[in-house]
């Protein structure tokens, strides 16, 4: 049977069943965005993409009520949430239309020798863009704006959650004018994703998901010569140092852990409060945590994973202050770790979900040595009043990114990405657009 398949997590049920893909309808779309990259992709001008991505990025707003009722129906968000997520996915591919020229202007060299010599940014062929569930339309923007703009053309392997918003997408490009190809969804089993990565005509991977999955494709982009993009899981740490307001610092923690229900990869999950304000900051997050409504998870299986991770650091020690393992099918309420002790694992897995750990420290050193004890580098939070210390953090916290007295500040200007096991590459900002790009030299002598 398919895995294709809408279940709302909110009910259980299965609304919608998709079939996989045969062997021959993957080999289409592949030929399909070859094509196109090769007719459209190469031959068009940057205005000419924008043209066409401007009455895509149109379409997403006129159908936002359409579109966001499909994801809150594959993976259950809250119809605000998903609101929210079409407008920011329009907002990203707008960015691409409105900057693509800037950030793909040929880059003079100053040459020693005589004679001229630029950099010219071209595509590079059919990319596949494996994608995963938590958001489905703003994580396939983040990909799909810059390439398409850049003449890349996609193929887009979603996340077996969500068959209807992937089909949602492909449709809006063709209605906007996009040649068939230039962004082809296909329901592919692994082994077929695999035969695509590996087909010389497939130029690029870029992967949203778990470390499994990017260990999985990464290798077997790597066995084909292919560039890979990996946006991976976090495990961020949200340090609070000093702060005028701790209401508010209260307010950005909640807020960047219990975003989508705890599904996010650069959510909060880590807090690490200054002695002196940890009593004091823990009480307000718990009240806080009490009163947040929060959409069902992406699935029951999902709430259930979620449930065994928590009891295991139960069983190593760790109390839970708030919630814990009890939840009702997919739903599972806001949950807030203590005493996790030194060696569980809990310290160094992340919890997809509404499960905020908390850990008291002393000292600058010991923020950062607790914030760095992990395999994960994606994001990181730091609260103080003292700037030259939210700089110190910068640079040495372990992560690809730094928010110094903010959370939520994700806009599609700023780069997204990790290092360590959260990933390599960046998306969105003018670093994404520079990902699958040829930098092709030409000189004249
Ligand atoms: P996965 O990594 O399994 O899924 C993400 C995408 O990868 C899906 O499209 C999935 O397809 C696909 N995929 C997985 N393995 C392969 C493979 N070998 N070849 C081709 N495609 C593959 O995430 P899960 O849904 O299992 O979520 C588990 C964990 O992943 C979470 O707990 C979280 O840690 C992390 N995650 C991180 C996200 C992020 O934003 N960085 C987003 C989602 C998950 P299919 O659905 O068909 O299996």
């Amino acid at each position: 049977m398919s895995r294709y398949a809408v279940t709302n997590p909110a009910t259980g049920q299965v609304e919608e069943r998709f079939e996989t893909f045969t062997d021959e309808q993957v080999a289409a779309a592949v030929d399909a965005a070859d094509e196109a990259y090769r007719t459209w992709g190469r031959a068009t001008t940057i205005e000419q993409r924008a043209t066409l991505m401007r009455k895509a990025v149109a379409s997403y707003r006129d159908q936002r009520q359409e579109l966001a009722t499909i994801i809150n129906h594959e993976m259950g968000k809250t119809m605000d949430e998903a609101l929210v997520e079409v407008e920011f996915s329009a907002e990203i591919l707008e960015y691409y239309a409105d900057h693509a020229a800037e950030f793909l202007a040929d880059e003079p060299i100053d040459r020693a020798a005589a004679g001229t010599a630029f950099i010219r940014h071209l595509p590079i062929g059919p990319l596949v863009g494996v994608m995963p569930w938590n958001y489905p339309y703003y994580q396939v923007a983040r990909f799909a704006g810059p390439n398409l703009m850049l003449g890349n053309t996609i193929i887009l392997k979603h996340a077996s959650l969500c068959p209807k918003s992937s089909a949602a997408m492909e449709r809006i490009f063709l209605e906007a004018g996009f040649p068939k190809g230039a962004f082809v969804n296909v329901y592919a089993t692994n082994e077929q994703i695999a035969k695509v990565i590996a087909d010389p005509r497939v130029r690029g991977v870029s992967l949203t998901g778990s470390e499994r999955a990017g260990k999985a494709i990464a290798q077997e982009a790597g066995a084909a010569l292919k560039k890979v993009v990996c946006e991976l899981g976090g495990n961020d740490a949200f340090i609070v140092m000093s702060t005028d307001d701790l209401d508010a610092a209260v307010e950005a923690g909640a807020n960047a852990r219990y975003e989508n229900s705890g599904q996010i990869c650069n959510g909060a999950k880590r807090f690490i409060i200054i002695d002196s304000l940890y009593d004091e900051f823990l009480k307000r997050f718990i009240k806080v945590s009490k009163e947040r409504k929060l959409a069902p998870l992406c699935s029951a299986s999902a709430a259930d994973g979620l449930a065994a991770q928590v009891q295991a650091a139960i069983d190593d020690g760790a109390k839970a202050v708030l919630g814990g393992t009890e939840h009702d099918g997919a739903y599972y309420p806001a949950t807030i770790l203590t005493d996790i002790p030194a060696g569980s694992a809990a310290r160094r897995t992340e919890f997809f979900g509404p499960v905020a750990q908390f850990y008291r420290v002393s000292s600058e050193d010991e923020a950062i040595a607790v914030a760095n004890d992990s395999p994960y580098g994606l994001g990181s939070y730091v609260f103080t009043t003292d700037s030259e210390q939210g700089l110190r953090f910068a640079d040495r916290l372990e992560s690809g990114m730094t928010y110094i007295n903010e959370s939520g500040a994700d806009s599609a200007e700023l780069p997204f990405g990790g290092v360590k096991n959260s990933g390599f590459g960046r998306e969105m900002g003018p670093l994404g657009i520079r990902e699958f790009t040829n930098y092709k030299l030409v000189t004249e002598a």
